[in-house]
């Protein structure tokens, strides 16, 4: 379904980016990977998939290396038909005690990377009359939870941009939405669960489990795969007309 297509997956060696590229190599596109850690095993797990693989180190917080990533995969690949705009961090404080500097890296590579990729990758896309941008916000593009001040800030900020982008993009072939997923098990979350256990003096499992019990009705985790599955229906032709949503795969959180 996307063969002769090229993605770009930010923050794809690990967690979701990583399940969301995988997914759509699986449909045939060409990868662009980015990230931090070792980019080797995903490049090699994406491309026994059958895809070409690219990857490009930027550091998301860096404009400069932004730019210099998406002159890279337009001479690699001619073009980014698919941005995936996934890299993400989280500090957890409450705001009088939140360092300033971790707000500004928050808000730097949750949300501003965003505006970074997207501006430089639509004229293509436009030229085309074909392009995805999908946003990889969180339930908490939707609702706050205390101690994430940047990063509820970010992921809201970045559900209103994928509606601004929308409605400028609304009469051509390139469509930008947002997927919000509730708790998904990635080293991210997997960091909170090991500092509540330790904070609280519980299991680990105990930790996990009060985790979901406190947000997540369903009390399991969203998956990778389920999140890729999701990426690849707004990639598909029966998508050409989900135009600037914000689509939850929480489990119920934000039903509540
Ligand atoms: P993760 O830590 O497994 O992966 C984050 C990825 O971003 C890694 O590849 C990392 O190298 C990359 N990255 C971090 N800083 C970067 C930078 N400055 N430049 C380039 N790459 C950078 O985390 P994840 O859970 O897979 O998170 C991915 C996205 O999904 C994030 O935007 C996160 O906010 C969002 N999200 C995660 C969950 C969850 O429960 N895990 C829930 C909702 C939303």
């Amino acid at each position: 379904m996307l063969k002769g297509k090229t993605a770009l997956v930010t923050g794809s060696t690990s967690g979701i980016g990583l399940g969301i590229a995988k997914s759509l190599a699986a449909q045939g596109a060409n990868i662009i990977v980015n990230g931090f850690g070792d980019s080797k095993t995903p490049q090699d797990e994406l491309a026994a998939l059958g895809v070409k693989v690219a990857y490009h180190g930027a550091d998301m917080s860096k404009p400069a290396d932004i730019e210099d990533m998406m002159k890279f995969a337009a001479s690699k690949f001619g073009r980014v038909d698919i941005l995936v705009n996934n890299a993400g961090i989280q500090h957890v404080s409450n705001i009088e005690d939140f360092p300033p500097e971790r707000w500004d890296a928050i808000i730097a590579i949750n949300l501003s990377s965003a505006f970074h990729t997207t501006r430089l990758a639509i004229p293509a896309m436009r030229e085309a009359n074909w392009g995805r941008v999908l946003n990889i916000a969180s339930a908490h593009g939707l609702v706050a939870s205390a101690g994430k001040s940047a990063y509820v800030a970010a992921k809201h900020g970045i559900v209103g941009m994928t509606k601004a982008v929308a409605l400028e993009t609304a009469t051509t072939g390139v469509t930008c939405n947002a997927i919000c997923p509730g708790w998904v098990l990635t080293p991210l979350v997997q960091k909170q669960i090991d500092d509540r256990s330790a904070r609280e003096g519980i299991t680990v499992e105990q930790a996990q489990k009060d985790l979901l019990g406190e947000k997540q009705p369903s009390l399991q985790f969203t998956t990778v795969d389920q999140l890729g599955g999701l990426a690849a229906f707004l990639c598909s032709p029966a998508a050409d007309q989900v135009r600037g949503v914000a689509w939850q795969m929480d489990g119920g959180w934000t039903a509540q």
